[in-house]
């Protein structure tokens, strides 16, 4: 399969296409595009020169992933609301789907709050909003001192520091250290996998922290924690903007119901059809 140097001339479509079948073309761009580093358009309009040594270090890329390692953890880097974040494996890598938080957010008339993201991870929710949104004060708290250092470094790239308080905590225990810790909006993409569901999910998932996934035994945890605290650290008025799992929807309207407090105000969908996040307001 591999061919001689010396008898063939290679440029990068050789490469693109040398895995064509087994790795998808995305993930082929993507291990390249870090290769080269370079952008996506510069692979079809750059003349990159092929030796063997970029050949081999390209083959190792490829065998890590096909090996089950996800694209992101390989390249350390994944696309969010059109911005790089930095990921390691101390952090979870953000979905496309999660962008419904944050369009939402967007498309608010009222544009000038005091935002809270809970489980940052990466950092992706918070430093995006703080980014789109420059009106805006964030702060962000995570379990993980390794992802927090991940999320903050990723709020330096993207020259947001200094609008994003990010504090170390479980869920709302973190904000004992924010001197004023009531916000208009708090929003979270909590992990809300079952735990009887963990053997079941794929290799690359299975290779993200647990504790980004972990959402208890019926993968609620969070959501009870959310419901039962948000309303001390909501202003009049706010609202709750949770990104669900699949076939959670009834359930969490359960959890809310319970506190007479809260009414559901909007439920929506992915791109899939799948009913992905919920926005709750504070009556
Ligand atoms: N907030 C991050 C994200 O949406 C991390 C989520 C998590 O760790 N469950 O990607």
């Amino acid at each position: 399969m591999i061919l001689s140097s010396k008898t063939c001339k290679r440029d990068v479509f050789y490469l693109i296409n040398k895995y064509s079948g087994i790795v998808s073309k995305v993930e082929t761009e993507m291990l390249l595009e870090y290769l080269f580093n370079c952008a996506r358009i510069d692979l079809y309009i750059r003349n990159f020169s092929i030796n063997e040594t970029i050949e081999e270090l390209y083959d190792s890329l490829i065998s890590r992933r096909l090996n089950g390692e996800p694209v992101q953890y390989i390249t350390g880097c994944a696309e969010f609301m059109g911005l790089d974040f930095i990921v390691t494996k101390d952090t979870f890598i953000p979905r496309p789907e999660t962008e419904i938080l944050v369009n939402e957010l967007l498309n608010s008339p009222d544009k000038s709050f005091r935002i809270l993201d809970l489980c940052t991870g990466s950092g992706n929710i918070a430093v995006s909003l703080a980014k789109l949104m420059p009106q805006i004060e964030v702060t962000a708290t995570d379990i993980s001192e390794a992802a927090l250092k991940i999320a903050e470094k990723n709020a330096a790239r993207h020259n947001v520091s200094e609008r994003i308080k990010f504090y170390k905590g479980n869920v709302f225990n973190a904000l004992v250290f924010d001197k004023n810790p009531k916000f208009d909006i708090i929003v979270c993409n909590p992990p809300y996998v079952k735990k009887a569901e963990f053997p079941y999910l794929q290799n690359e998932v299975k290779q993200e922290p647990e504790i980004a996934l972990n959402g208890g035994g019926d993968g609620l945890d969070f959501y009870r924690i959310i419901a039962k605290e948000s309303h001390r650290y909501l202003e009049k008025c706010g609202s709750i903007l949770l990104e669900i799992g699949f076939g959670q929807k009834q359930a969490l309207k359960d959890i809310f119901s319970l506190y007479n407090i809260f009414e559901i105000h909007k439920i929506i969908k992915d791109f899939s059809g799948i009913e992905r996040a919920m926005w709750i307001n504070l009556l």
